[in-house]
């Protein structure tokens, strides 16, 4: 039997989450880098959302760095994808809409190795759709862990230490407005007024 590569064969999704500061951002660029170094075709893309560092480029709190292509929603991120390309890689998969899941999925099964960064839990500890219907489809599923900023342990979630009341779920902001917490020290802001107060004096 003769075994015959098609594009088709390359087809996958692949999801990195975790919450803020654990690397998500690393792993994509890593991932990405090696796509290009074995000169495969790639694009990449972020949603116009975020420009907290730089319009044109995904950015890791480690200061790496990749160009990236930014779009307003799902359909111009399936629209701009050209024919012969191998690998898509997307960040902060989070802003994006539940129509994101359909993009994904018509891609992959064209062909396309679909690599997706995002947080899977909002400020709350919610999952944050649509990176858990992302993680459901996804053939590999890979979980990262920031350093917990109060006991130094495994961190799964995002702590807001600004006032959280007026800005709802979206609210892009680096290290001066999230801390990486752990399960055990991630304080419910709807329950605790604690981290505010705290963040205030
Ligand atoms: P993400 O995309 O998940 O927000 P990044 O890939 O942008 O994460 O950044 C990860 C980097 O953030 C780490 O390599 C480290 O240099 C830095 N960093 C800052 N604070 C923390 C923390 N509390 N835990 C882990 N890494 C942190
Ligand atoms: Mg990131
Ligand atoms: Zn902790």
């Amino acid at each position: 039997m003769t075994l015959t590569m098609t594009r088709a064969d390359g087809g996958r999704v692949e999801v990195v989450c975790g919450s803020m500061f654990s690397g998500k951002t690393e792993e994509l660029i890593r991932r990405l880098r090696r796509a290009l170094l074995g000169r495969l075709r790639v694009q990449v893309f972020k949603p116009a959302i975020d420009t907290r560092y730089h319009d044109t480029k995904i950015v890791s709190h480690s200061a790496l760095a990749l160009e990236a292509e930014v779009v307003r929603d799902p359909r111009e991120l399936l629209s701009l994808v050209r024919a012969d390309t191998e690998v898509v890689g997307v960040d902060e998969a989070q802003f994006f809409g539940h129509e994101l899941v359909d993009v994904v999925q018509t891609l992959a099964d064209r062909g396309v190795r679909v690599i997706l960064a995002g947080l899977d839990q909002d400020y709350l500890g919610r999952p944050f759709e649509p990176v858990p219907q992302l993680m459901a489809i996804a053939e590999d599923v890979t979980k990262c862990h920031a350093v917990c900023t109060v006991c130094g342990g495994a961190a799964s979630r995002s702590q807001r230490v600004v006032d959280a009341s007026h800005n709802g779920r979206i609210q892009v902001g680096a290290a001066e407005s999230y801390e990486a917490r752990c399960r055990h020290c991630f304080e419910d802001p709807e329950k605790a007024t604690k981290v505010i107060a705290r963040a205030a004096g």
